[in-house]
């Protein structure tokens, strides 16, 4: 069975104060979920305050980025060991934003991935077509290449851990929301492939849907079979709203 994971995205949202705000304004609307894992993912410059509030509570934290050295010359960059002492668990990796306006590859995807893997952090790997792609039938190209070129660099034996985010570009802050019918299918896909190349391992990975989740179509998406979680961007930077997509069984699943 494989356990729903909620993660907040907040982007270039939220300064420490308005971070450590949310953090503390949410704890108790979402104390009643513990069949949920539920994941934070403010800025950098907040993660030091929100890691404070949520301390020893089921809500976990998450970077929006990492570089895969353990240190060095790279200017503006943040490390492992460094997401470590600030109390993270998870990083998100390959954003599509990363990819389209910061030109990060599958190769970087795969290299970030590895060393979170090897220093006990979970990455969250996001996949996803363009419109253009979609259009002219390369989804399933497209995300199955993505998929193989960002996990190449995790065995079988750590592969349980990685989540995967598929997060259609055109549906990402866009209010357009994929059909729960259009996003099973390409997880269905995603399934199939991570299985191909992780074998049992591959079949338990989870796979989070990204692009527009709200409160109002988080229990249709949710009903789908491959559906294990979801990446929220806007509708994350609200408690009470994050809070209903935590909650997602008591909304009603209605298209
Ligand atoms: C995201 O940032 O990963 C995302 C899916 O954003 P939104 O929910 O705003 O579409």
């Amino acid at each position: 069975m494989r356990r729903p994971v909620m993660a907040a995205n907040w982007k270039m949202h939220k300064t420490r104060g308005e971070a450590e705000a949310f953090a503390r304004a949410f704890l108790p609307l979402v104390k009643e979920a513990p069949d949920v894992d539920v994941v934070l993912a403010p800025t950098a410059t907040a993660l030091d305050a929100v890691s404070r509030v949520i301390e020893g509570s089921h809500v976990a934290l998450a970077a929006q980025n990492v570089h895969p050295a353990e240190q060095g010359a790279f200017t503006g960059e943040i490390s492992v060991g460094m997401l470590q002492d600030l109390g993270c668990g998870y990083a998100i990796v390959g954003h599509s934003e990363r990819r389209t306006l910061f030109g990060e590859t599958d190769a970087q995807v795969a290299e970030k991935a590895h060393a979170l893997l090897a220093g006990g952090l979970v990455p969250i790997v996001c996949v996803g077509e363009s419109l253009e792609q979609r259009e002219t039938g390369q989804t399933f190209a497209v995300v199955g290449a993505q998929l193989q070129e960002s996990l190449s660099k995790v065995d079988a034996a750590q592969a349980e851990k990685v989540i995967v985010a598929y997060e259609p570009i055109w549906a990402i802050g866009t209010g357009k929301t994929a059909t729960p019918e259009i996003a099973q299918e390409t997880h269905a896909m995603i399934r199939e492939r991570l299985g191909a190349q992780f074998g049992e391992a591959g079949t338990a990975m989870r796979i989070q849907y990204g692009g527009s989740v709200k409160p109002e179509n988080v229990a249709s998406l949710m009903a789908q079979p491959d559906i294990d979680g979801a990446l929220v961007g806007g509708a994350s930077l609200e408690p009470e709203s994050f809070s209903r997509i935590v909650h997602f069984q008591r909304e009603t699943a209605g298209a």
